[in-house]
């Protein structure tokens, strides 16, 4: 969870009007909408120090944004890295759809988390997660993240895991 802590606080200070299409723009980042192959949802690429945000094409409004707030994770985190790569070096990172069930990588994990918490920043008011769903206008995965993401907050403190939400 730190590293998604970590970026969520980075574009929370770089960024705080807090759009994605404002944020790729300061960022330098460059959104395609080009035909992938595959089970690919979207693509970070990086390459020579030119991000690309690459979005399948048929995908609607809601599905669009939330890809696009994964692939935002990789270029943080990658802007984060304790070891970046030269630019003189190829970059590239690749993923696979958010939110599919069977990630090969923990940074993929790290991406849905971080567009969970991006995408629905507060949730504290919502009992269930079609409250999140309601209130962001989010997907039933985004949103069931979200909330299991905010138990784990409020219950995974303290030495036996178990403690109480302080404040
Ligand atoms: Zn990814």
């Amino acid at each position: 969870m730190r590293a998604v802590e970590r970026a969520i606080r980075l574009v929370v200070s770089e960024h705080p009007s807090l759009g994605v299409k404002a944020i790729c723009d300061e960022e330098g980042i460059e959104v395609r909408h080009d035909e992938m192959g595959g089970a690919y949802f979207g693509l970070y690429t990086n390459l020579y120090g030119k991000a690309v945000i690459n979005v399948r094409p048929d995908l609607n409004v809601q599905e669009n944004l939330e890809v696009i707030s994964h692939e935002l994770y990789h270029h943080f985190s990658l802007r984060l890295s304790e070891n970046p790569l030269p630019h003189n070096l190829i970059m590239e990172k690749r993923c696979a759809s958010p939110f599919l069930r069977f990630y090969m990588r923990k940074e993929e994990h790290e991406a849905d988390l971080f567009a969970a918490f991006f995408l629905c920043p507060d949730v504290s008011d919502c009992e269930t997660y079609h409250d999140i769903m309601r209130k962001y206008n989010r997907s039933k995965q985004v949103a069931k993240l979200r909330m299991v993401a905010e138990q784990m907050i409020i219950y995974g403190g303290g030495e036996n895991g178990l403690s109480e939400k302080k404040g």
